[in-house]
């Protein structure tokens, strides 16, 4: 099991943040519960943790005859322990940003009259409860103006202030926030005792300063660390984190290749490279993070946080695959960064090309797109085989390839092919005479006819003021 999953606070003190754990120890020892919670705060600060100790501290049968001190569940009796297996049915949690999450709210106005099958109480955990559409935060509403006597609800959410006030009127709320320095060790020392790893205090600040304010993070680079060995010494620990790049920084560098904010992403990869970052191992930091973002577009991925900025699914996959190629295209490069680079610049050009069909009419065809006399090909044949064309060159020259991804075929004459490029930069590397002979051989020997190559500029290529883009890129390949 996870550490995070594995470590999560089982007890109210075991709350590393501590107005967290002082405000619910009071409320939770008082006579009276309150039947709705709404706890408010970043992701991977602890709501769910909580709320999951709110639902034992409500059922703990131990705590009926003879309190413990502050509220606590004992985690011994068996409503504890059945919540802490998490096979409890009383426990209800819904996750308001699947359109499961809806349906169920929907469920609960005519379910929530139902007696708890084993417990005391009957807990709803309402995850992501910003999200809920119109029609469920009214179902919600009349619950909570109503609500039985043997229900609690925590609702859970990272933006407050989309909860309507009817709701969060009802409520009692809770502020969760960044975790401090202080508070991220501590949790991270829970992790250390249970299971028994050896590292200095130092290396876990340096640890926490880079989870920025996460548990979740901060648990899971000490349980990078720990797969090696259960003793971390200092220099692996230097070693992962000036690696590791988590966070923030890597999830800034994927938004502004997303953005096509090309400079700025080649830029951000030059620094890096400066401060001698493993490139190998930051384009898998990189993959893997697009990844959970992709999974959490797909709905499969919940425990990872958002890059709110990349939003489109489809993008996602083709910008994932794209780094994913140039990740394995690092070792055996001329220069490390090299794949990461083009990509970066590839994704860009790409991007223009799909803008272009989409907005304006198709740039102008410089060649007519004369139609087949009988025997030759045509356009259309020519494109549909482009990609075995671009198949074939990989295994002469992957940087080649990869300038030729980015344009595209816009007109042939059965002999003449034209191809738009959209960086000048691009353009003057394809008409070096070696590059420009080796695409038309390739060409001609997969399309089974002689091919010649003639490329062009597209009038955004032309106007743009990417001269920065071009220079950079020039210095990045050296400018041969
Ligand atoms: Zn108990």
């Amino acid at each position: 099991m996870a550490y995070y999953l594995k470590y999560r606070p089982q007890k109210i003190s075991d709350l590393d943040i501590k107005e967290v754990s002082s405000a619910l120890g009071e409320i939770l020892a008082a006579k009276d519960v309150p039947h709705a919670f709404l706890f408010v705060g970043p992701k991977g600060t602890g709501k769910t943790s909580a709320a999951r100790i709110v639902a034992k501290a409500v059922n703990c049968t131990a705590k009926r005859g003879n309190p413990p001190a502050g509220g606590e569940p004992c985690n011994k009796c068996e409503a504890c322990l059945s919540l802490s297996r998490g096979n409890a049915l009383d426990l209800i949690e819904i996750d308001a940003a699947s359109n499961r999450g809806i349906d169920d709210i929907r469920d609960l106005r005519e379910k929530i009259r139902l007696a708890p099958a084993n417990l005391s109480k009957k807990v709803y955990i309402i995850d992501e409860a910003h999200m809920l559409t119109k029609e469920a935060f009214n179902a919600l509403l009349k619950t909570l103006e109503e609500p039985p006597e043997h229900a609690v609800f925590v609702l859970c959410t990272t933006q407050a202030e989309k909860i309507p006030g009817t709701i969060a009127s009802r409520c009692w709320q809770v502020n969760f926030r960044k975790a401090n320095l202080e508070e991220i060790i501590r949790a991270l020392t829970r992790v250390v005792k249970g299971e028994k790893l050896k590292i200095s205090l130092n290396d876990l600040r340096l640890i926490a300063k880079q989870a920025g304010g996460s548990f979740r993070d901060a648990v899971k680079i000490l349980e990078q660390l720990a797969a090696a060995g259960k003793k971390i010494s200092s220099a692996k620990v230097g070693e992962v984190l000036k690696t590791k790049l988590m966070g923030e920084e890597l999830d800034d560098w994927l938004v502004l290749v997303y953005q096509k904010e090309v400079n700025k992403a080649l830029e951000w990869l030059r620094k890096a490279g400066e401060q001698g970052i493993d490139v190998k191992q930051l384009a898998i930091n990189l993959v893997e993070r697009l990844r959970q973002v992709l999974f959490l577009r797909l709905g499969v991925e919940e425990e990872a946080s958002d890059i709110d900025e990349l939003k489109d699914k489809d993008e996602v996959k083709k910008l994932l695959a794209l780094l994913a190629a140039a990740a394995e295209k690092i070792k055996g490069a001329v220069i490390e960064s090299l794949p990461l680079e083009l990509a970066v610049v590839e994704w860009s050009a790409s991007a223009k090309a799909s803008e272009d069909k989409g907005g304006n009419p198709s740039p102008p065809s410089p060649e007519p797109d004369l139609k087949t006399k009988s025997g030759k090909l045509s356009l259309k044949a020519v494109e549909d085989r482009w990609d075995e064309v671009l198949k074939a060159l990989r295994p002469h020259n992957h940087s080649l390839e990869a300038l030729l991804r980015a344009t595209k075929p816009t007109g042939f004459d059965g002999k003449n092919l034209v191809l738009e490029v959209f960086y000048r930069f691009h353009k003057e590397r394809l008409e070096i005479a070696r590059y420009r002979e080796l695409v038309e051989t390739v060409a001609s020997k997969v399309l089974k006819s002689p091919v010649g190559v003639r490329y062009y500029l597209s009038e955004k290529g032309k106007k743009s003021n990417d001269d920065d883009i071009i220079k950079t890129a020039q210095e990045v390949f050296g400018g041969r």
